[in-house]
């Protein structure tokens, strides 16, 4: 997600922001602008790039006038909530009692089957499948315009993770859920604009500089007066900042809850070998690109044995169209990832990964690696087994397909058919965390939910909004 308020060039910033932030979603994008009285948007499926090209980019550019009072936000999808089709794609535009609305999501909620259902029976239309739709409304009922702060009083009936972007005509509102379990960082630009974004790595491909990031509870208001902050609750006194960000989401440029990811990742590789060393004779230590090659690195480092990419990913291999025979099907995966025979054959490897979630990918690689001819692999994955879902953004899915969920370790390696298999500890995985051990989510491996998916809770404890300036 990314928005920026009152620069000449907002709608392009928000390109080149959804574009340094393609990683956190591939499935659709889109862009909402407003000319200081009207909000328009461009959304599409797809990449940034197959959405926007010179032409929409230029029309959704001067949609948004191009002047001073010009503000844009932006988004990639990626479904967790809602399926992978073009109504769900965001910013999600809505016309309502107070006026226009766009919002981006990046979250999941957990309470907006119930919202949506309590909406339908009052003869509510839903045009969306995606549990984003139910904040618009919840903010637009009259229960929420007659609230003093209306955004703030929707923000406080919605259970689960949300950092969420509004645009009105007149301003921008960036939030974070009061267990801050997703990222959301604001930056400033040379020119003195604010400009908030999932992740700090969009800030530096604009050149703005990280301010700080958005507190859980907070919501901070981009508009002619620079950024104002205020709260709709509370921060919880134990958050929940998704560990998962550092493991495989987050871009390793990026400073994610305080810390830089590449470094957690090489931290938590050298942890991994610090735990399950590699067996004698190992020839090289090879990364599973992209998503382990960060631990890798660190697990290469703490070993002191030789880092080999000894498998080669092709960029260029977007969706591919294949006939459903076995031949098409090893194509398609051979042309995914390539692997140096002369790298493997008759060598024992030990082969990093970042995580196994349904174990199919995985099996499909070492199936590879053993037909090139690798005489032993020893896999380490550098985070722990991932045997519960995930409520809050990640789109883990359902217990019966993680394989860690009916399996044991030794069950997993020998599905994988590796020499051995070893995934890095929770313990060890936390001590590779910068902040205190028990404010980060771990729900995916303990089982430790937060907030109970079946049954969320009421409304959050409410503080009278504090208005501080900045800038
Ligand atoms: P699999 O063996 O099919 O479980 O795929 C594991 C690979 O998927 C690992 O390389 C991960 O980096 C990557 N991965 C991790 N989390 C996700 C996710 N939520 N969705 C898709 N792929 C993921």
């Amino acid at each position: 997600m990314f928005g920026v308020w009152g620069h000449p060039h907002a709608a392009r910033l928000a390109y080149l922001g959804l574009f340094a932030q393609q990683h956190r979603g591939q499935e659709s994008s889109g862009i909402a602008v407003s000319d200081g009285r009207r909000l328009y948007a461009h959304v599409g499926m797809g990449l940034v790039a197959e959405v926007f090209d010179a032409e929409t980019l230029e029309k959704i550019e001067l949609r948004g006038g191009g002047g001073p009072g010009q503000g844009a936000i932006g988004h990639n999808r990626y479904s967790t909530a809602g399926g992978s089709v073009s109504c769900n794609a965001q910013p999600l535009l809505e016309s309502y009692v107070g006026g226009q609305v766009a919002v981006a999501h990046n979250g999941n909620l957990i309470n907006a089957e119930v919202l949506r259902r309590k909406f339908e029976e009052a003869g509510h239309l839903f045009h969306t499948t995606s549990d984003t739709e139910a904040i618009v409304h919840l903010l637009a009922s009259p229960a929420q315009q007659k609230a003093p702060d209306p955004l703030a009083a929707t923000l406080r009936h919605l259970q689960g993770a949300f950092s969420l972007v509004f645009m009105f005509p007149d301003r921008i509102e960036a939030c974070r859920d009061p267990w801050g379990w997703r990222p959301l960082s604001i930056g400033r630009l040379a020119s003195g604009h604010y400009v908030v974004a999932s992740e700090t790595v969009a800030l530096a491909v604009i050149e703005a500089a990280h301010v700080r990031d958005v507190e859980p509870g907070e919501i901070v208001t981009l508009s002619e007066r620079g950024l104002e902050s205020r709260r709709f609750a509370e921060a919880q006194p134990r958050p929940a900042m998704c560990a998962f960000e550092h493991v495989y989401f987050a871009h390793p440029a990026s400073r994610v809850f305080g810390q830089n990811v590449e470094l957690a990742r090489e931290k938590m590789g050298e942890t991994l070998f610090r735990e399950s060393p590699a067996p004698a004779g190992i020839d090289c230590v090879v990364p599973m690109p992209d998503s382990g090659r960060s631990a890798a690195l660190g697990f290469a480092r703490a070993s002191g044995l030789p880092y080999r990419e000894a498998i080669v990913p092709n960029r260029y291999v977007g969706r591919t169209f294949i006939k459903p025979t076995q031949t098409e099907r090893n194509a398609a995966v051979r042309l995914k990832l390539n692997i140096i025979d002369e790298l493997v054959r008759g060598k024992r490897l030990v082969i990093v990964d970042d995580s196994i979630v349904r174990g199919t990918t995985t099996k499909a690689k070492m199936d590879q690696l053993r037909a090139a001819g690798a005489k032993e692999i020893h896999l380490r994955i550098s985070c722990p087994p991932i045997r519960h879902p995930c409520y809050f953004g990640v789109d883990f899915a359902e217990k019966s397909q993680l394989i860690a969920a009916g399996k044991d370790v030794e069950a997993i390696r020998a599905y994988l058919g590796v020499d051995s298999l070893h995934y890095l500890s929770i313990e060890g995985l936390l001590a590779c965390m910068k902040g205190d051990a028990a404010h980060y989510c771990t729900a995916c491996w303990t089982g430790d939910y937060r907030l109970d998916p079946e049954h969320p809770e009421g409304e959050y404890a409410i503080e009278p909004a504090q208005l501080k300036i900045f800038g």
